[in-house]
């Protein structure tokens, strides 16, 4: 893709190296892949649905910053930021957006809540979404390393209706925790009701 220059203050100093060093020391190579493969992909999907590109690629750099923390660093950040008690009932899976998001702001000051709200809902979803919240949701399914049956039908998805991507990958991710009787975070039963509930089926035969 072309180069990007950051411009808005977003990330500070508005160096995209810096922000992909401070990614890089906070994830293992394996999972930095993904992140360089997840902005890739939002900032395919900016472009595509008229979203601010920057915004794009900052939310996907910093999307998963938080996800190799350790549970106690995460239930630290809990009880020192007053946040809601519920979060101690959940795990890593919930802790590295929701929690995430904090985590960004105080290490990275990266306080645009636009950003923020695209962390603490990529993993599953919300009722309301914005533009840039659905593209941080689906590009961190359709990025290029991702394998597993239903990807190419939600990449063609999300080249024409971002809504409809949003809808199949909730729809994809449900069945496979109901599969494994796994429990379900309420919030992304609304994304169902939002996004899934009421589509007629041969919308997403792509
Ligand atoms: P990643 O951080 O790039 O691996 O991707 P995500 O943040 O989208 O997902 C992290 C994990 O959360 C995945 O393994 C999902 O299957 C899982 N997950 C998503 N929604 C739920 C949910 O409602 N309940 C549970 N238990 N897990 C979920
Ligand atoms: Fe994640
Ligand atoms: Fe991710």
């Amino acid at each position: 893709m072309n180069e990007l220059i950051y411009k808005e203050g977003i990330f500070p100093s508005n160096k995209r190296e810096e922000l992909l060093t401070r990614v890089a020391a906070s994830v293992s190579e394996y999972r930095y892949k993904h992140i360089l493969g997840v902005e890739q992909a939002a900032r395919k999907l900016a472009l595509r649905f008229n979203e601010d590109e920057e915004l794009a690629s900052i939310a996907a750099l910093v999307h998963d910053y938080a996800k190799e923390r350790s549970d106690a660093d995460f239930k630290q950040v809990i009880m020192a930021n007053g946040l809601d008690q519920d979060l101690l009932n959940w795990n890593n899976f919930i802790w590295h957006g929701v929690i995430g998001a904090e985590i960004i702001k105080a290490e990275l000051n990266i306080n645009d809540e636009r950003v923020l709200n695209a962390v603490r809902k990529h993993t599953v979803g919300a009722a309301v979404m914005t533009t840039l919240d659905k593209i941080i949701y689906v590009a961190d399914f359709i990025e290029a390393g991702r394998d597993f049956p239903g990807v190419e039908l939600a990449r063609k998805l999300a080249e024409k209706d971002l809504d409809l991507a949003v809808a199949y990958e909730t729809k994809h991710t449900l069945e496979y925790l109901l599969a494994q009787n796994k429990t379900i975070y309420p919030a992304a039963i609304l994304t169902y009701n939002a996004y899934v509930a009421g589509k007629n089926m041969e919308d997403f035969n792509g």
